[in-house]
C-alpha cells in the first residue's frame, strides 16, 4: 500500500527535509544527508506534493471547527474535505506533526 502523501510529507519534515514550491511549479527539496531516502520518495511523488500546496480549489462553506486549532474555519482541506485553516495545515505539515485530531488524514 502506498503511503498517503501527507503522511510522507510529515515523515520528511520530521527527518529535517524542507520542501518548497518554486514559481515554476517545481520543488526545492533540502535536508540533511541522512534524510536522502525520504527526500527521494518526496521527489518521486512531486505531482502529488505540488497538489498539497494548491488550495485554490478548496471549498468554502459555513464555519466549522478547524481540525487543528478548533477555531471556526470556512475552508475545507482539499485532501479530505474537513474544515481546516490553510495556515494550520501548513504549520502542522512543515513541523512534521501528525494531523490526527478529529479524523484528519495525516
Ligand atoms: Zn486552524
Amino acid at each position: 500500500m502506498t503511503t498517503p502523501i501527507v503522511t510522507l510529507m510529515a515523515q520528511a519534515a520530521a527527518a529535517g527535509v524542507r520542501v518548497q514550491r518554486t514559481r515554476e511549479d517545481h520543488l526545492d527539496i533540502l535536508g540533511p544527508p541522512a534524510a536522502a531516502p525520504v527526500a527521494k520518495l518526496v521527489r518521486s511523488r512531486a505531482a502529488e506534493v505540488l497538489r498539497l500546496f494548491d488550495w485554490t480549489h478548496a471549498a468554502v462553506t459555513a464555519p466549522a471547527p478547524c481540525l487543528l486549532c478548533e477555531k471556526p474555519a470556512i475552508l475545507r482541506d482539499p485532501a479530505n474535505s474537513k474544515p481546516c485553516h490553510k495556515v494550520c495545515a501548513d504549520a502542522t505539515l512543515y513541523a512534521g506533526h501528525r494531523r490526527s485530531r478529529k479524523g484528519a488524514t495525516v
